[in-house]
């Protein structure tokens, strides 16, 4: 599933590809189900002639601002894919919206999996009003993230891909951002102390910033997997230090890397490492 790296990749793409400016001419919805609101007959008339005229990202949202204005949201789930093509290219079968630009070329949605979905409102917060705290933003400072954490008596890897705490993490990173604070994944949140929470502040932008500057983690050759526009592959799966690397060493102490299931999340840690007790 694409991660605040991956989503973020494929907004500067779409901006590097000239998607600011266009006017949008027309819609083609293939799967009614993925625009949750409003219905697809007024999406398709709502959409039309507004020009888009911002990209930017909220957690694993991708926010689209158009003029008159409203704005378009984006959350690729599992495997949606967003891309630019041109006109004449045929339809593949899993392409499910079409949208017609100005310049003649198209912004098309692909999703094998089709969970993805997509939103057009008046208010951002309609759609991301409950989300939590942007952990590359500057209010994601070691006060905001203490608070966080000892107001929650929870296990730390549910409470970090919970959204609504801090938004843009997912299995990839948590495993990883934890693994790099030496915290156990099921260590409960209010139980850190002072030196942990600063451990997991600073591991948190670092496996995020290094997945951006990797431009996402692509694994494996599956359909879901990710790819940003014009199929690019991301490179940070081969700076992955637990995340699905079950059985091999752990590069900083050389124990075996272990996969559990914490909160019906598949989860990857070195035991040695990342010790359950503090
Ligand atoms: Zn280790």
């Amino acid at each position: 599933m694409p991660e605040l790296p991956e989503v973020q990749t494929v907004i500067n793409d779409l901006i590097a590809e000239n998607l600011i400016g266009q006017n949008i001419l027309g819609v083609e919805i293939r799967w009614p189900k993925i625009v949750v609101v409003p219905t697809a007959e007024k999406f398709r008339e709502l959409i039309k002639n507004r020009q888009i005229t911002h990209l930017s990202r909220r957690g694993k949202f991708i926010q689209i601002e158009l003029k008159p204005k409203k704005f378009l949201f984006v959350h690729l789930r599992m495997s949606g894919r967003l891309f630019l093509s041109v006109a004449d290219l045929p339809v593949s079968k899993h392409e499910y919206i079409i949208l017609s630009l100005s310049d003649g070329r198209q912004l098309r949605y692909h999703d094998t999996r089709k969970f993805g979905r997509f939103w057009l409102v008046g208010q951002p917060e309609e759609v991301i009003g409950r989300l939590g705290i942007e952990p590359l933003s500057a209010e994601f400072t070691l006060d905001a993230l203490t608070q966080k954490i000892r107001n929650h008596h929870r296990q730390l890897k549910p409470l970090l891909l919970d959204q609504t705490v801090i938004a843009g993490l997912g299995n990839i990173y948590v495993d990883e951002a934890l693994w790099k604070a030496r915290l156990h994944p099921q260590r409960l949140a209010d139980s850190l102390k002072k030196q942990e929470i600063l451990a997991l502040h600073e591991a948190i932008p670092q496996v995020l910033r290094q997945g951006l500057d990797n431009q996402g983690t692509s694994l494996g050759n599956g359909k879901a997997n990710f790819r940003s526009t014009n199929q690019k592959p991301g490179r940070n799966q081969e700076a992955l230090k637990v995340f699905r690397r079950t059985g091999q060493h752990c590069s900083r102490c050389g124990a075996k890397i272990t996969r559990i299931i914490v909160g019906q999340r598949s989860t990857h840690l070195c035991p040695h490492c990342q010790p359950i007790k503090s």
